[in-house]
């Protein structure tokens, strides 16, 4: 019999403990979590505040789950791994033997050191507690300001223009999402949220956070009773490294999820594969099930896929899949009164594409980009 401990209960941590026990049925399985909510999908943080008070309707699975397929949530926080006695200690100031190990601890907000970032009225989103946090802000605001334009930036700021507050995003690069949009599609999302009263804010950078707002270098400042930090991830690796696994930015795993130690697994936003931690839902998953199972005793390799970039805000769809704008691409756009395509061919193949308006077709085509497709094939698909 094996003892798996698993911390952390996100994406990664719930697929690995479903993916053991479709192998192993019998032995003791424990996620240790420091969230009190059941494991959610957190995705849906920054898609709809209102659905999240005192309970949390994006939960992933209900306690009966865990009930039945003997996954127990131990809810406290990992401290220390130690390696030669096989034990992982709790703040709780218990212990839990080990015969796996997964790590599945994600990775948190990145706080960039501003004067006032700690102040009462700014929150980074995370957990769900984040925004239960924010939310109570709210009530007392009139107008927010979010720090970063990337998708979650984005999507916060519809959220909160939605509850009807004056709300500006402060983007620090001179262009809106610069991988994932080429000129013309930022200047559609630019567009659209004109229309919709989010005023998007380039290449300016902030200087300090008050109770009144953001003041950016220059002196002006932006109005913001709350004000939304979104300034990316970092993967949660403090307890990997100071038990001597290899780590980079992320906890170093090879194609079986195995870090440097045996028996010691990593998945998720905390892991780096082949130099690379995505940070997206998807693959937390597809990681978690390749490391369970593994540990688990089976055999399964991870096959990393195409990302694609989503965002539903500023009442609009956004998806962005593949090389945009890469140097000796040829471009094509389709536009029709619903949706607006940019395809991008290098040597004749479909190598990238942005779709804004109604995606629905995004799905079907990002198996076209996968296999490189022909501007035919594409057409034939779009028509
Ligand atoms: C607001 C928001 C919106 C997002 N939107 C999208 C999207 O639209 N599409 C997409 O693909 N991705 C999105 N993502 C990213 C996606 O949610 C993550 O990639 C995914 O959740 C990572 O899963 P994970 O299990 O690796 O880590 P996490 O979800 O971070 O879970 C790790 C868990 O471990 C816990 N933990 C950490 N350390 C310890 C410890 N020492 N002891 C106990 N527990 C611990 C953490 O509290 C957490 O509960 C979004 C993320 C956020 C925050």
């Amino acid at each position: 019999m094996e003892s798996y401990v698993i911390i952390g209960g996100g994406n990664a941590g719930v697929s690995a403990a479903q993916a053991i026990r479709e192998i192993d049925k019998a032995s003791s399985l424990c996620i240790i979590t420091d969230e009190h909510d059941l494991p959610y999908r957190r995705p849906m943080l920054t898609k709809n505040f209102s659905g999240i008070d005192s309970s949390n309707p994006y939960a992933m699975h209900d306690e009966a789950w865990y009930e039945a397929l003997a996954i127990e949530l131990c809810h406290d926080s990992a401290l220390r791994i130690d390696l030669a006695g096989k034990t992982v200690s709790l703040a709780s100031g218990s212990s839990r033997s080990f015969s796996k190990l997964i790590i599945a601890s994600g990775s948190r907000c990145f706080i960039p050191p501003f004067a006032g970032s700690d102040s009462a009225n700014v929150v980074s989103i995370r957990k769900t507690d984040d925004v239960r946090r924010l939310s109570g802000i709210l009530k007392d605001s009139a107008s927010a300001a979010v720090i970063g334009g990337g998708v979650l930036g984005i999507e916060a700021a519809w959220e909160m223009r939605k509850m009807g507050k004056a709300v500006s995003v402060i983007e620090a690069a001179p262009a809106l999402m610069p991988r994932n949009l080429d000129r013309d599609a930022a200047a559609i999302i630019l567009s659209k949220a004109k229309e919709q009263g989010v005023n998007i804010i380039l290449a300016a950078k902030t200087a300090s956070i008050g109770t009144d707002g953001v003041t950016l270098e220059g002196g002006s400042l932006v109005p913001g009773d709350a004000v939304v930090l979104s300034c990316g991830v970092r993967s949660n690796i403090s307890l990997a490294q100071e038990a001597g696994i290899a780590c980079d930015r992320a906890i170093i795993v090879d194609d079986h999820m195995r870090t440097s130690v045996p028996d010691v697994y990593a998945c998720g936003d905390c892991a780096q594969y082949s130099g690379f931690c995505a940070g997206i839902w998807p693959v937390a998953g597809a990681e978690g099930k390749v490391a369970g199972t593994n540990a688990a005793g089976g055999d399964c390799l991870y096959a990393p896929k195409a990302y694609a970039m989503m965002m539903n805000a500023l009442g609009t769809g956004l998806y962005s899949a593949g090389k945009i704008a890469s140097e000796g691409a040829q471009s094509k756009t389709i536009e029709t009164p619903s949706v607006w395509i940019r395809l991008y061919y290098t040597d004749s193949k479909l190598t990238g594409f942005i779709m804004i308006g109604d995606t629905k077709k995004a799905f079907g085509l990002s198996p076209l980009l996968e296999r490189g497709a022909s501007e035919e094939e594409v057409s034939a698909f779009l028509k």
